[in-house]
């Protein structure tokens, strides 16, 4: 899952990105309306969180502009106590949720998660393909009866593809919602990872369930 988050205060900002990437996240940050807006339009984001108050452009007018171009991704918006009244506008504009200033990072996560969901709401966070099983909640694979230790990226990318059992996915969808944009999308990261996670999971021979579907992408299913 990638998210982009909009914040201009860094403390804030690093704060917000090192908590979601310990929490399996892929995580943006933008310093202004203006780079958040540019970023919401031309990457694939899981969800945005954007602060209200912003130089350059205010988080009602990136808003207005992401909702304008058709991006549907849900957006929770960070504003402080005093802004009531804009409040309502945010919600009118098309903001799906929003989160008052200061926060504790439990309710932060608790509203992220809650977002995420919401389009998808009978998807449970166990996801099983033969005896392979993930836990999104308590991150923890398995397979048969052994536990399987992946780093957070292959965690990570197993996930993206549990999600999508049976569907191709492309290089570039695995790095837009895998991986953040100081990428290189040159490396072979895509391909060292997998070649580990495959290696963990004991997917060769007859237990293989990731297909590599030549100068298409990878596809998980049995
Ligand atoms: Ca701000």
């Amino acid at each position: 899952m990638r998210i982009l988050l909009v914040e201009d205060e860094p403390k804030i900002a690093n704060f917000i990105k090192q908590s979601l990437e310990a929490e399996y996240f892929a995580v943006d940050v933008a310093e202004d309306g203006e780079q958040g807006s540019h970023l919401a339009h031309i990457n694939e984001y899981d969800l945005i969180i954007l602060d209200n108050l912003l130089p350059k452009k205010e988080g009602i007018e990136v808003l207005r502009e992401v909702r304008t171009s058709g991006i549907t991704t849900p957006i929770l918006i960070l504003s402080v106590t005093n802004e009531a009244l804009k409040k309502v506008d945010l919600l009118n504009t098309g903001a799906d949720d929003y989160l008052t200033k200061p926060f504790v990072l439990s309710e932060l996560l608790a509203r992220v998660r809650a977002l995420l969901r919401r389009p998808k709401p009978i998807e449970s966070d166990m996801f099983t393909i033969g005896d392979l099983v993930l836990d999104a909640k308590k991150y923890t694979v398995r397979r048969g009866k052994k536990d399987i230790y992946l780093t957070r990226k292959e965690f990570m990318l197993l996930h993206y593809l549990m999600q999508n059992e049976g569907t191709v996915l492309s290089r570039g969808m695995i790095l837009e919602h895998v991986w953040d944009m100081n990428t290189d999308i040159f490396s072979n990261t895509i391909e060292s990872h997998m070649l580990s996670l495959r290696k963990k999971i004991g997917d060769s021979g007859k237990s293989r369930i990731i297909q590599t579907v030549p100068s298409r992408g990878y596809k998980i299913g049995v």
